[in-house]
């Protein structure tokens, strides 16, 4: 007789779990600790505005009917607002799922997949479970090495992820960088670029990746409302694509995947641009105060077009991140990545961060 694992997809065995940053009050309870906080993924430090708040509670009138599984309403407004057609969008519970259904129309068991190292750790937890091989291209100086992915590709290369920025090392690739890449990749090679701090970049050259799509219907570009847009907890996120490739993703989406609250939150942040706006420009002073502080201290980390900061502290991140996580300050330790002398810390309050300067001064 056979024993359920032995039954089980062969492929998740191969999968590391993946571990989320700790809840705050998990930490609160296990080392009885009055005030703890949270920089270790990434979510943004303020509250929704009081009209997505509004619109959250006008929406959690109705949850006893079931969510516009098409979006209609946010799709339009979104539609406009990024001028493309309605049908080149797909939401999803989060940005995370689109990765994986990207993933699993696209690739299976033969087929190659290439991603960088370090990355976004869904893109490997999704391809190893199709089957498909993995092939990882280090980062060069903490930034995407584009011509060694190149020469990765071949004819059986079906998704290529761009994490821009990507996630941990918070580093961009450019509209030359990514005009002189989608040269040299196939028309059935998909060309995933995840935007996911999308918000938060201000480089000049970032690209128009949905203006390239034009050109290149083999692109598609993710981004979220988990990080800017602060709702990370509603789980909402959207994908931009050609009508075709969107059309193969619907087929395999479950069809009430995005929660009717998030819908209605995501709306209203639309329409609350000024807000977030602002937000923006608090974070961006926030990592000025950081960069600032970090090189008085001599500590050094890679410039951030995101809300975090990869900080090298020394030999032990392991080391660093107990210490800071006993003294109340939660950080992502980056040895789980390979860098074992990296964390990264995610831009907080103002009181957050000098908090967290203060007790990173303590432990170093
Ligand atoms: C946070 C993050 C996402 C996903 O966020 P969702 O909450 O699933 O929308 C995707 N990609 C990167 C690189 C991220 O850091």
């Amino acid at each position: 007789m056979l024993c359920l694992m032995e039954v089980a997809n062969p492929y998740i065995f191969k999968i590391k779990p993946y571990v989320p940053g700790k809840p705050i009050d998990d930490v609160k309870r296990e080392l009885g600790l009055k005030s703890v906080i949270k920089l270790a993924s990434n979510e943004n430090p303020f509250p929704p505005s009081p009209k997505v708040l509004s619109a959250m509670a006008a929406a959690s009138r109705g949850v006893n009917r079931y969510p516009d599984g098409g979006c209609f309403v946010l799709r339009r407004a979104l539609a406009r607002k990024l001028n493309v057609d309605d049908d080149q969008l797909i939401f999803g519970n989060g940005s995370d799922e689109l990765i994986v259904l990207a993933v699993k129309a696209f690739a299976a068991k033969g087929d190659d997949i290439i991603i960088a190292k370090p990355s976004f750790l869904i893109y490997e937890i999704a391809s190893i479970l199709s089957g498909a091989r993995l092939h990882q291209v280090p980062l060069r100086d903490f930034h995407y090495d584009l011509e060694a992915m190149k020469a990765k590709i071949n004819a059986r290369t079906r998704i290529i992820f761009i994490g821009n920025p990507d996630n941990p090392a918070g580093t961009y690739v450019s509209q030359r960088q990514v005009e002189d890449f989608m040269r040299a990749v196939p028309k059935s090679t998909l060309v995933f670029f995840d935007e996911a701090y999308f918000e938060y970049v201000r480089a000049k050259d970032y690209p128009d990746t949905i203006a390239l799509m034009k050109k290149y219907p083999n692109i598609m570009v993710t981004r979220t409302f988990s990080k800017m847009y602060g709702l990370a907890g509603l789980r909402i996120g959207y994908g931009i694509a050609s009508r075709q490739v969107i059309d193969i993703l619907n087929r395999l989406r479950e069809p009430f995947n995005v929660n009717s609250i998030a819908q209605a939150a995501a709306l209203a942040v639309l329409g609350d641009e000024p807000y977030y706006r602002n937000i923006a420009r608090e974070i961006e002073s926030q990592r000025q105060y950081l960069y600032r502080t970090l090189r008085a201290m001599n500590i050094p980390f890679e410039e951030s077009f995101t809300n975090f900061i990869l900080i090298q502290v020394g030999s032990d991140s392991t080391a660093v991140a107990d210490a800071l996580l006993k003294k109340g300050v939660i950080v992502r330790d980056m040895a789980a990545w390979g860098l074992k002398s990296h964390i990264r810390v995610s831009i907080g309050s103002p009181s957050e961060n000098k908090r967290f300067i203060k007790t990173l001064g303590e432990v170093l």
